[in-house]
């Protein structure tokens, strides 16, 4: 029931593209405030405008903010208008993989960005939402997972092992806070067509495309859905996990 979202406040990590840009969008159909938080700046801000121009969108503030840079992060809250302050869902949806590469060929920049931003830039923003919804006994953490965090592939192991990281970390979280209202959710998306598959062939388009080949793969907004969703449960039911695939993908 999308009314239980009306004028509720939603933070999305990486709302510049993908599935962030499309989750965004859903919310602000139900009526939600948004924070759009990510790294490029002129595509956030065409985020932002697209939210605003939905009918019955509530209040947006776009903030520019790299997940994995700590002091960004601690200074959030100052970027943040007074009336968007209290965050009811947090989506921690910023991540990639950089490459298809074997373990003995892996640079050890790409391992240390893909750990910073889906890894430590994920509990970094969680910590800091946490520490809020503590207080005031409400929230929702939900976690961008994948399907590389159930199982690993060949040519995947560093975003494979962040992924890992993130489903362990989210189910010791939602034991953590068990006697809280705080809800935490796992979303594990299998494939869906975004610049994700550009970004981990390193800009090789028709690389990324083969990927796809004998299947469709999801779209942005399906994964959005879910999210929708999981959020708009009644506030005594938890989606601990929700793994999606496209239908010709096992
Ligand atoms: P996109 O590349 O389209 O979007 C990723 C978003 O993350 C962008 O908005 C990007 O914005 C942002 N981002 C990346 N690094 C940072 C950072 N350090 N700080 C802030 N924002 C950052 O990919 P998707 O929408 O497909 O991916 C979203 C999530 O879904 C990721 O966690 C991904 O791992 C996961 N996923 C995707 C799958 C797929 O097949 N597409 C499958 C399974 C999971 P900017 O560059 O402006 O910062």
């Amino acid at each position: 029931n999308s009314s239980r979202l009306l004028g509720k406040t939603i933070l999305i990590t990486g709302a510049s593209g993908g599935i962030g840009a499309a989750t965004a969008l859903l919310f602000a159909k139900a009526g939600s405030n948004l924070i759009l938080l990510a790294r490029r700046t002129e595509a956030l801000q065409k985020v932002a405008e697209a939210v605003r121009a939905v009918p019955g969108a509530g209040k947006v503030a776009a903030v520019q903010l790299d997940v994995s840079d700590k002091t960004q992060v601690a200074n959030l809250w100052k970027a943040i208008p007074n009336e968007l302050r209290n965050v009811d869902v947090l989506v921690n949806n910023a991540g990639f993989v950089l490459g298809v590469e074997r373990v003995g060929a892996i640079k050890e920049e790409d391992v240390e960005s893909m750990f910073q931003t889906n890894v430590f830039g994920l509990v970094s923003m969680t910590q800091l939402l946490i520490k809020d919804f503590k207080e005031r006994k409400t929230g929702h953490v939900i976690n961008i997972g994948s399907i590389a965090g159930r199982e690993p592939y060949a040519g995947g192991s560093i975003y494979c092992a962040t992924k890992h990281a993130v489903n362990a970390f989210t189910g010791a979280l939602m034991r953590e806070l068990v006697d809280t209202p705080i809800r935490v959710t796992e979303i594990q998306p299998g494939m869906v067509e975004t610049e994700f598959s550009i970004i981990r062939f390193r800009g090789d388009k028709s690389a990324a495309d083969k990927v796809y080949e004998g299947l469709q793969p999801l779209v942005a907004e399906d994964i959005a859905e879910e999210i929708v969703w999981a959020a708009s449960r009644p506030p005594h039911v938890n989606i601990a996990e929700l793994f999606v695939l496209p239908v010709n993908q096992a």
